[in-house]
């Protein structure tokens, strides 16, 4: 029998639905499985789940409906909040028609933070918990349980699902309210984003002018200009050639709007995350979809006519 959400007994649930079983919710759904939680498992493509259901063993119902009532926690690793959204309320098929009072939804999409208040706020008449639990770290944490997770929404519901996150995560940031880690996530992955830009546009230039780009990362990464893109990004992805951080183009794109979002929403400056916004998306337009984000050079070198590592013909 599961606690009711405002037991002062922190238990954590026993049984856990995962929608959303893509590059990043597989290995976390690995994770739980390793952990000892029972799984129910929802993608919508069926590969996907196929290989997550031979992975950790989960059930997989037909209907959302029928894996929300199976369960008293449902996390979902979705590409946004409108895929998130879609899930819970429907049209159609839905969590919300299945989720018994006192369950709870833990949405770890990095999703815009005003849909997670309103959705957060809708579960809620339902007697319905949610919180925003995003995570950093990509592919390679995920599959090492070694994710930065960040946590907004009620304290005693995070400590009751906390245990849950452990299982996934090494570090576990409570950032505030429900909202407040889907913002952080943002913001976060801006600051990424202009720093990918910002090590592209330098090794470009210092290319141009003679010098070579594989020394420049070792240089910058031993001195002031070192960010996570030039220590761990540009020797694995970028200059070998390789764009295959498992992280799209796409999403980061996503992500910069969804931190232009934040900042707009607050009145803050954002007048370097606007110029990154409006170069990452015209880079998105002229690379076509379906791109690893570190590609995004790509761009860069087309406007400088220079490929990076590549000598002058
Ligand atoms: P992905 O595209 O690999 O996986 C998304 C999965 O959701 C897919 O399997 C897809 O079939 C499924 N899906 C989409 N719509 C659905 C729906 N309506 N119902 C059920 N299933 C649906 O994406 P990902 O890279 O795993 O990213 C997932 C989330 O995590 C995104 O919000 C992303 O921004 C965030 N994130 C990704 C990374 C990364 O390195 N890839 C790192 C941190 C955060």
């Amino acid at each position: 029998m599961s606690a009711p959400l405002n037991s002062r007994v922190i238990v954590p649930p026993a049984r856990i639905g995962f929608i959303g079983l893509g590059r990043m919710g597989h290995p976390m759904a690995r994770n739980l499985a390793r952990a000892g939680y029972g799984l129910v498992a929802h993608d919508v493509d069926r590969d996907a789940l196929d290989r997550a259901r031979d992975a950790t063993g989960a059930e997989a119902p037909e209907s959302l409906k029928a894996t929300a009532e199976r369960c008293e926690a449902v996390i979902t690793m979705l590409p946004d909040g409108d895929a998130v959204r879609a899930v819970v309320l429907g049209p159609g098929d839905c969590l919300l028609a299945g989720f018994p009072r006192g369950s709870v939804l833990i949405d770890m999409s990095s999703s815009s933070p005003l849909g997670t208040r309103g959705l957060g706020a809708r579960l809620a008449e339902r007697g319905v918990a949610m919180l925003d639990s995003p995570v950093s770290g990509g592919v390679r944490k995920a599959a090492d349980a070694t994710l930065s997770i960040m946590v907004g929404g009620d304290a005693q519901i995070i400590a009751r699902c906390r245990p849950i996150l452990e299982a996934m995560g090494r570090q576990i940031f409570i950032t505030g309210p429900l909202g407040s880690g889907h913002a952080m996530k943002a913001l976060n992955n801006y600051v990424s984003a202009a720093g990918l830009v910002a090590a592209t546009e330098g090794v470009l230039a210092a290319q141009r002018f003679g010098l070579d780009p594989g020394n420049v990362v070792d240089i910058l990464n031993a001195s002031t200009g070192m960010n996570n893109s030039t220590l761990n990004k540009f020797h694995r992805f970028i200059l070998s050639r390789a764009f295959d951080s498992g992280f799209s183009l796409d999403l980061m794109v996503k992500d910069l709007n969804t931190a232009l979002e934040v900042a707009r929403s607050t009145g803050s400056p954002a007048r370097l995350a606007e110029a990154c916004l409006e170069a990452w998306t015209e880079a998105q337009a002229a690379l076509g979809p379906g791109l690893d984000h570190t590609a995004v050079v790509r761009y860069w070198e087309k406007l400088a006519g220079t490929e990076l590592g590549k000598k002058r013909d």
